[in-house]
C-alpha cells in the first residue's frame, strides 16, 4: 500500500458516496462536549500539521476523523451465524463476505472503521460486536489486544509478545475450515459463512493444528500465492480458490506436542497440563521450553546461526518433554550439564558456566513468573558446588607426579583404583590417598633415563639393550618409550649375574676394561657382549667398586675381540664380491635378486651385509661371469662374448641399478661347447704357434 501521498484536503471529505447507515458528520468540538466515550487519540493529541497517511483506492471513501462513530453507534448487519470462539477480525471478515464484500478494507471503509489499523490490530472490538449484532459476547477474549509499553498482546488471558502474533500471515488449517463448511450442525446459518479463523493460527510458535495433526498452510491451493490479509472470506483466496481443498500435510501427534500445549492454553483444544510451565506466562513458557530443549540437544552454547525454524521447533518440543515430569528430567539434564564442567571451575561454579544459554536467558528475562525455574537452576548450581569432589583430576595428578596421564592411567588400572568401564577420556577425579599410592609405586620404578644412568651407559645404548631383550621393562608397560619404566631391583639383579663372585680390584691391569669400554674397543655391541658374559664366553675378571653399573665390571678386551671368531661361517659382502670378481654394488644386486641369500646385521650402526660361506660356494659352482665362462670352457673372453651375443643367451636378471651379468653354467654349457664357433676357435687356438719367449 503506497504511503507517500499526503492526507486529503478537508474540502474533499465526504465527497464519496456516504452509506445511509452512517450518521452525519460531526464537528470535533461538539463531540468532546457530549460527555460520551471518546477515542483516546482524539483527546490526547493536540491538532498539529497534517499527518502523512496511506492513500486508499479512489472509489473508497476515506473514513475521516470527523465521521468516526462511537462503538455503540454501529448498527448490526445481518450475519445470522452463531458466535464462534474467533477473533474480531475473523468475525468482521465473515460479516464483510455476508454483505457482498471480498475486501475487509473496503467493508471497513463502508461502515466507518479502519481494517489494518483497528480491526486487525485488535482495537474497537465492541464496534465489531455491535456491527455483528453480538453485543455482550466474549469475543474480546479470543482477540489479541495489543497495548502497553512492552508490546505484548493478551489472548484468552494469556500473554504473548506482539511479535509472536502475526495475523497478517494468514495461516490456516484446511481440515478445520473444511469441518466448518461441511459440518452437520443444524440451524447454524448459511453454510458459506460458517468457517471462521482460529486465533492460534496467528501465533508464530504454533506450526501445526493439534486437532487434526497437520501443518498450518500459508498458500492458496489454486494460485499458490500467500493468502491476502485483506481477504474477507476465511476459507477462500482472493482468486476464488477453496482453501478447504488444500492437501493437508500430516504430522505425528508427537510433532504436535508443543502446538497442543499452546493451543490448549489458548482454549482451542484439551489442555496439556505441565506442572512448571502452567505457572509461567505463555510466551515465557514457550521460550523456557526452547532453551531447555536447546541445551539438552546442542549443549550450553546457543548459536542462533545454527537455529533454523525446524531446529527451534524441535528444541521447543524436547524442552516441553523434559519439563513435563518436573523436576525429574530437568534435574537430570542439569546434572549432565555439570558433568562436563572442568574440575577447576567446580569450586566457583556459577549457573552461567554450568548451564550456559538457559541461565543467561533466565537472568536477562524480566518475566517474574519464571522465578521457580530460576530458583531450581540456582539451587542446582549451589548443590553441585558443595558436592564437588575434593580430589584432583588425573591430568593434575599426572602433572604433580611428573608422569604423563597415560602412565598414570596405567598405574591406576594396575592398582585397581579405576572402576572398570570408566571412560578414560572423561574427567576422572581421584582422591589424595590414591595419588600417594600411585606415587609409592612410581618411586619403586625407574624411568628410562634413570635406568640408563643406573647401568652407567648412555640412553641409546640402554635402548639397544632393551630392544635386544637383555633388560626387561618393568610393569606397567605402556606404549611409547617415554612411559616405559624399569625396576631397580631387576637391574641390580642383572649386574649381580654379570659380575658373579669376582673379586674387587682397584686398578686396570693388562687389557682389562669396563664392559662399555670393552664393547667399544672390541667392536662388539653391548647387546651382544652382555649375553656372551652371561653364558660364559667372556669371563668377568674383576669389579671396580668406584665405577657405576656396567662400567665397574671388568673384562678382557682380547676375549671380546675373540667373539668375532664365532662368525667364521659368514663373510662380509665386500669380501664375497672381491672373491667373485665383481664390484660390491654388483654383488648386492645378486643378493637382492635372491640368487644368493644374504642377511643384514641387526645392529643400530653396523648394518653391513653378510653372506654365508656355504651359500657363496654353492653360488660359485652354479653361476659365473663371462670371465668364469671363458676359463671354464677354454675360450677367450671376446669369443665367449661374441657367442653369447650371437645366440642371444640371457644372463640372470638383477634389479635395476645393478650392473652385473652372471650366467648359469647349465644353461650356456651346450652353446659354449657344442657350437660351430666354439669348435673353430679351439681349433685355431691349437694351430697357432706359441709366441716365443723373449
Ligand atoms: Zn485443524
Ligand atoms: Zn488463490
Amino acid at each position: 500500500m503506497p504511503c507517500s501521498a499526503p492526507r486529503r484536503k478537508p474540502s474533499s471529505r465526504g465527497s464519496g458516496g456516504s452509506p445511509s447507515s452512517l450518521s452525519p458528520p460531526r464537528r470535533r468540538a461538539g463531540r468532546s462536549s457530549s460527555g460520551g466515550p471518546t477515542w483516546r487519540r482524539h483527546s490526547t493529541r493536540s491538532p498539529g500539521p497534517p499527518r502523512r497517511t496511506c492513500r486508499l483506492p479512489e472509489e473508497l471513501p476515506k473514513p475521516a476523523r470527523d465521521r468516526r462513530k462511537r462503538d455503540e453507534e454501529f448498527e448490526p448487519r445481518a450475519l445470522r451465524v452463531r458466535f464462534r470462539p474467533e477473533p474480531a477480525y475473523s468475525l468482521f471478515g465473515r460479516l464483510a463476505a455476508r454483505n457482498g464484500e471480498t475486501s475487509c478494507r473496503a467493508f471497513a471503509a463502508e461502515v466507518g472503521l479502519r481494517y489494518f489499523g483497528e480491526v486487525l490490530a485488535g482495537r474497537r472490538v465492541e464496534a465489531v460486536e455491535n456491527l455483528a449484532g453480538l453485543a455482550g459476547s466474549d469475543i474480546a477474549r479470543y482477540t489479541a489486544v495489543s497495548s502497553g509499553p512492552r508490546q505484548v498482546v493478551v489472548l484468552n488471558g494469556e500473554t504473548l509478545l506482539a511479535r509472536s502474533w502475526a495475523p497478517k500471515k494468514r495461516r490456516y488449517c484446511p481440515r478445520c475450515l473444511g469441518g466448518d463448511l461441511r459440518g452437520t450442525v443444524e440451524n447454524d446459518g448459511p453454510r458459506p459463512f460458517r468457517p471462521y479463523r482460529r486465533a492460534w493460527w496467528d501465533v508464530v510458535h504454533v506450526d501445526n493444528c493439534p486437532i487434526h495433526c497437520c501443518e498450518l498452510l500459508r498458500a492458496c491451493p489454486a494460485c499458490a500465492e500467500p493468502i491476502d490479509a485483506d481477504c474477507a472470506w476465511p476459507w477462500r483466496c482472493r482468486c476464488g480458490g477453496d482453501l478447504t481443498n488444500a492437501a493437508a500435510i500430516p504430522r505425528s501427534p508427537n510433532e504436535c506436542s508443543l502446538d497442543r500445549y499452546v493451543v490448549g492454553r489458548l482454549g482451542g483444544c484439551e489442555p496439556l497440563p505441565s506442572r512448571i510451565l502452567d505457572g509461567v506466562t505463555l510466551e515465557a513458557a514457550i521460550w523456557a521450553a526452547f532453551y531447555v530443549g536447546w541445551i539438552a540437544d546442542h549443549g550450553r552454547a546457543l548459536d542462533m546461526r545454527r537455529a533454523d525454524h525446524a531446529t527451534k521447533a524441535a528444541a521447543r518440543r524436547r524442552g516441553l518433554e523434559l519439563l513435563a515430569d518436573w523436576p525429574l528430567s530437568f534435574e537430570a539434564l542439569l546434572d549432565a550439564m555439570v558433568e562436563d564442567v572442568p574440575s577447576r571451575d567446580m569450586q566457583s561454579l556459577s549457573p552461567r558456566t554450568a548451564y550456559g544459554a538457559l541461565s543467561m536467558w533466565l537472568a536477562r528475562s524480566p518475566e517474574g513468573s519464571l522465578e521457580p525455574l530460576r530458583a531450581a537452576v540456582r539451587n542446582h548450581a549451589e548443590k553441585s558446588r558443595r558436592s564437588a569432589p575434593s580430589g584432583v583430576t588425573f591430568t593434575e595428578a599426572a602433572n604433580q607426579l611428573g608422569v604423563t596421564r597415560k602412565t598414570l592411567v596405567a598405574v591406576a588400572e594396575q592398582l585397581g583404583l579405576l572402576p572398570s568401564g570408566t571412560d578414560l577420556r572423561s574427567r576422572i577425579v581421584i582422591d589424595e590417598e590414591a595419588v600417594s599410592k600411585v606415587r609409592d609405586l612410581l618411586t619403586r620404578t625407574l624411568g628410562q633415563r634413570h635406568a640408563a644412568r643406573f647401568l652407567g651407559i648412555s640412553v641409546p645404548a640402554f635402548q639397544r639393550l632393551v630392544d635386544a631383550g637383555v633388560v626387561a621393562t618393568h610393569d606397567p608397560v605402556v606404549t611409547g618409550r617415554r612411559d616405559r619404566t624399569y625396576s631397580p631391583q631387576e637391574l641390580e639383579h642383572l649386574l649381580g649375574r654379570l659380575s658373579g663372585d669376582v673379586p674387587e680390584c682397584h686398578d686396570l691391569v693388562g687389557d682389562l676394561a669396563g664392559l662399555p669400554a670393552a664393547s667399544f674397543k672390541g667392536r662388539v655391541g653391548l647387546d651382544r657382549l652382555l649375553p656372551a658374559v652371561l653364558d660364559g664366553r667372556v669371563r668377568p675378571r674383576g669389579r671396580l667398586p668406584s665405577a657405576p653399573g656396567l662400567q665397574g665390571i671388568l673384562v678382557s678386551v682380547g676375549e671380546v675381540v675373540a667373539l668375532h671368531g664365532h662368525r667364521s661361517d659368514s663373510m662380509l659382502l665386500e669380501e664375497a664380491a672381491k672373491r667373485f670378481g665383481v664390484n660390491y654394488w654388483g654383488f648386492r644386486g645378486l643378493v637382492r635378486s635372491g640368487l644368493i641369500p644374504g642377511r643384514q646385521a641387526l645392529g643400530r650402526t653396523n648394518k653391513r651385509w653378510w653372506v654365508r660361506r656355504a651359500d657363496f660356494e654353492r653360488f660359485c659352482d652354479e653361476y659365473g661371469t663371462v670371465r668364469h665362462l671363458a676359463e671354464r670352457y677354454d675360450l677367450s673372453r671376446i669369443v665367449t662374448r661374441a657367442i653369447i651375443d650371437k645366440l642371444g643367451l640371457k644372463h640372470a636378471p638383477v634389479p635395476p641399478g645393478h650392473f652385473v651379468e652372471v650366467y648359469r653354467f647349465r644353461d650356456v654349457e651346450a652353446a659354449l661347447t657344442g657350437s660351430q664357433e666354439a669348435r673353430d676357435h679351439r681349433a685355431r687356438r691349437k694351430r697357432r704357434p706359441k709366441r716365443p719367449l723373449k
